[in-house]
This record gives C-alpha cells, sequence and structure tokens, in this order.
C-alpha cells in the first residue's frame, strides 16, 4: 500500500464507521479507519441498546463473542405524576431469539474495532481529522493533526456534529430544533441485588422509558437501562425546549433522580459516571445530500435517528453497510463520481432508514404540539383511574366513577385525543 494513498478511508470509528470500514474490508479493498479517541468508545456517551438485526448483518458471531451486557426481557414505560406513577411493562420470557441487547460503548466499541481489524481494516486511533482535502470539486483525502492521506473514496462517519459535512457544504450548522440533548448517569450495583431490584434473572434486562413526572409539558423523556451491574439512568430534551423553560440540565436530572418511583431504582447504588451528548431529532426533512463526488455521509452524521423508536445504532450500522457497499461498486468501476454514489440514496431510500424517517417526518412536530397531554394529562388520568380501582378507602363506588368521569371531561383529553389518533391512525395506514 502506497503510505499515504489508500482507496477508502472512514472517519469515525463508531457503530456507522466500523460497519462501513467491515464491508468495504470483506470485499477485499483497501480502507484505512481513523478516530480522534484515544481508547475508541471511552468518551462515546449512548444509553442504551443495540439491536440483534442490523448488528447480526455485520458482526455474525456478536451473540456468542461480543461483550454484551444484558438481553432486554422487558419493555416499560413509566408514567409519572408529581408524586406516583403507572407502569405499563411488556416482558417477554425468554431471552432466545432477542431483540434488543444493553452494550456498555467503551468495551462494545474496542469489541467492534477489534473485528474490523481481523477483517484486514487498517485502524489508526488518536487521528483527528481536521478537514476533508479538496481537489477539482472531489473530495480525495483528510487533513489530520499529523500528516494527510489520499483515498479514491472518504466516507464521513464522524457523528451528531459532523464538522466535515458542514466543511464542503453538504450539512448546515445544527440548530437548536436540529438536536435533543441527552443527560446520562451511570450507578453501579452488585449484580444479585440489581436482578431483585429489577426482577430479572441472571443475564437479562429492563429498558425502561420514562414520561412525565420532571419531565412535564416539554419534549423530553427519560430512559433507564440494566447492564450486567451498573444501571443508566438519563433523559433526552430538545434544546430548544430547555431554553424555552429555562431549565438547566442538571437540575432536571436532579429531579428526576429523587422522584420517587425513579430513586428506588438507584437507591444505594454507587454514582460512577455522568455524561452528556446530543442526539439528532431525525426525520425525512432534514436529510441533507448524503454523497458527493469521493464522498459519502452515515449514521448522525447524516441525521439518521428514529427518536420515536430510540433507534440510532441500527441505522447507523445500516447506512455504514449501504454506504460501503456502494464504495464496492465504485471503485469496481473505475468511477467514484457522485453519479455512481448515488446508488448510495438509491439504497437508502430501499431500506428502513429512509422509510421510517419518511412516517416519522412530522411526528415530533405533532407530539410537541401535544406535549402536555403525552406528559401531564395521560400520566395524571392514568394515575387516578388505577386508584379509584385501587383504593378502598370507603368513599362510596359512585362518587368515585363521578369525580373520575368528571376529571376526565374537564381535562379535554378526549378531543385532545382524537387528532393523535387520526395522526397514528395515518402513519399506520400510509404505505
Ligand atoms: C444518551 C444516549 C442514549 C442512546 N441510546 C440509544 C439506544 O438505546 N439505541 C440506539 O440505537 N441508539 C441510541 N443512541 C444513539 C446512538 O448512540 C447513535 O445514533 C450512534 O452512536 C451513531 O453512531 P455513529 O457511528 O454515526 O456516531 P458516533 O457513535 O457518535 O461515532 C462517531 C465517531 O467519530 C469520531 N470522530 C468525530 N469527529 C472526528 C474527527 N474529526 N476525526 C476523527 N474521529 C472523529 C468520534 O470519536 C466517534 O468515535 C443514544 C445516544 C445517546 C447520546
Amino acid at each position: 500500500m502506497d503510505k499515504n494513498k489508500i482507496q477508502v478511508i472512514v472517519v469515525g470509528a463508531g457503530p456507522a464507521g466500523v460497519s462501513a470500514a467491515i464491508t468495504i474490508a470483506k470485499a477485499g479493498k483497501q480502507v484505512l479507519l481513523v478516530d480522534r479517541s484515544d481508547n475508541i468508545g471511552d468518551k462515546n456517551v449512548f444509553g442504551g441498546c443495540i439491536y440483534t438485526k442490523q448488528t447480526a448483518e455485520i458482526f455474525y458471531n456478536f451473540l456468542d463473542e461480543a461483550p454484551l451486557e444484558r438481553a432486554i426481557t422487558e419493555e416499560k414505560i413509566i408514567m409519572l405524576t408529581d408524586t406516583n406513577s403507572t407502569d405499563i411493562s411488556h416482558r417477554f420470557n425468554t431471552s432466545d431469539n432477542c431483540l434488543a441487547y444493553t452494550v456498555v460503548r467503551s468495551k462494545w466499541d474496542r469489541w467492534c474495532v477489534e473485528q474490523a481489524q481481523k477483517e484486514g481494516v487498517y485502524y489508526a486511533p488518536k487521528t483527528l481529522v481536521k478537514e476533508l482535502l479538496f481537489e477539482n470539486g472531489k473530495v480525495v483525502g483528510i487533513k489530520t493533526q499529523f500528516e494527510k492521506y489520499y483515498s479514491d473514496i472518504v466516507i464521513i462517519a464522524d457523528g451528531v456534529n459532523s464538522l466535515l459535512a458542514k466543511q464542503i457544504g453538504l450539512r448546515n450548522e445544527l440548530t437548536d430544533k436540529d438536536v435533543t440533548l441527552n443527560i446520562k448517569e451511570v450507578y453501579r450495583l452488585p449484580k444479585q441485588r440489581l436482578e431483585d431490584r429489577f426482577k430479572v434473572n441472571s443475564n437479562e434486562g429492563v429498558a425502561a422509558k420514562i414520561l412525565g413526572g420532571p419531565l412535564k409539558d416539554m419534549f423530553a423523556m427519560g430512559f433507564m437501562y440494566t447492564n450486567k451491574d451498573t444501571i443508566s439512568l438519563g433523559f433526552g430534551v430538545s434544546l430548544d425546549e430547555l431554553k424555552k423553560q429555562k431549565i438547566k440540565p442538571y437540575e432536571l436530572m436532579d429531579k428526576l433522580k429523587s422522584h420517587p418511583s425513579i430513586a428506588c431504582y438507584i437507591k444505594d447504588a454507587e454514582f460512577i459516571e455522568y455524561s452528556a451528548h446530543m442526539i439528532p431529532e431525525g426525520s425525512f426533512d432534514k436529510i441533507p445530500k448524503v454523497f458527493d463526488n469521493g464522498v459519502m455521509i452515515v449514521g448522525d452524521a447524516a441525521g439518521f435517528v428514529n427518536n420515536v423508536h430510540f433507534e440510532g445504532t441500527n441505522l447507523a450500522m445500516l447506512s455504514g453497510k449501504l454506504a460501503g457497499e456502494t464504495a464496492i461498486f465504485a471503485l469496481e468501476k473505475y468511477d467514484v463520481s457522485a453519479s455512481v454514489l448515488s446508488m448510495y440514496y438509491k439504497k437508502l431510500k430501499d431500506s428502513i432508514i429512509i422509510k421510517d424517517l419518511k412516517t416519522h417526518n412530522n411526528t415530533i412536530t405533532t407530539l410537541k404540539k401535544n406535549i402536555k397531554t403525552i406528559t401531564t394529562l395521560y400520566p395524571e388520568l392514568m394515575s387516578e383511574a388505577l386508584s379509584v380501582i385501587a383504593c378502598p378507602d370507603g368513599i362510596p363506588k359512585s362518587e368515585k366513577y363521578n369525580k373520575l368521569f368528571n376529571d376526565i371531561i374537564k381535562s379535554g383529553v378526549i378531543q385532545k385525543s382524537i387528532p393523535l389518533g387520526i395522526f397514528a391512525m395515518e402513519k399506520c395506514l400510509k404505505k
């Protein structure tokens, strides 16, 4: 290999970049994967779950060999009022054919990069790409803090705030409406206590979404995931909402973790980590041009996140794979022009990435408009309805039913739910 020229350079060794690099290396092409981190994954913030389907397409052996934390056997929605909570839980009573696993990014990213190296990918850690090299209207390589490297194709996988995509005019500056801020704390609890507390067997785990309570009346959602002997607890909130509400992220975090229905999960657990990171507020209309002469953009850098379903890593891996396949085709044709690389966009259109982002194009706007209904009214009415059923407090049932009925009417929840119901039905019926 010419020291400074290679067929493909991939910038960023997150899920998107590693998937692109592995796909290309498996076809026998030369690929250099660079990342600014000393220890890959150490600074990559994540909740969270990886999903079996897309992961297995890149890492055939991951179920047997990867550093997985727990198989998600319970998906939970915790609806908080100021004082109470109502949980909706969906349990799979087996971890066979599990659709999602929690991972810890520092261990997971390291394992992924090792798999890439085994496939023949050249990996360069501690390599910060400062800019892309551009000649005659085509991207021809990268400039790092050390030197210049040339390639036929560069794949940009540098994450949510992609400076490189901005540099070549494929993306605009991010605004408050384009991203959510995510705050996460990690707590350590001995494995057995964690399993008792979350009522799971060994290696099984819980993924919870948290609505309302301290996060009410704003576009924000909490999350809680179980790892082997740690719990990840946090929330994502729209940056424009944070500004509007004039509340500091750490104040929200304090309120969330001291809510009685949340505090019980982390009681006596050792606090070990605090981190913050942005996630794109993905939608079809926000997708930038994702290819040009000699270049493609994948993963968060292209805004491929489905916030409604908490999907980011799977779309990152899939887009990396599709860009990798396109790169192989272009190299074999000896043509890396935008017209050949446009095949990447066609592949995206046929995949769940663009199909799902189209389905949810207006969902966040609709949820934001109805946020009070979703985060305040629903949790409060659920709590009240269940109290009526559950509490033998000596008040005649007819009085309690009357009060509940009146509260439902007064709240306007029925009228408010109609547009939401119609919106949801349209999404289901749309092809
Ligand atoms: C708190 C939180 C919880 C989440 N939970 C989930 C979840 O449960 N499920 C899910 O699917 N997704 C989740 N996500 C989203 C998911 O993490 C992202 O969608 C996914 O990591 C995107 O992968 P990526 O490879 O595009 O980018 P990243 O993972 O951000 O990787 C980008 C890489 O590029 C490197 N880099 C950046 N700039 C440069 C440069 N100039 N030079 C060299 N290297 C560079 C970085 O070091 C990094 O390694 C969560 C995110 C957060 C913040």
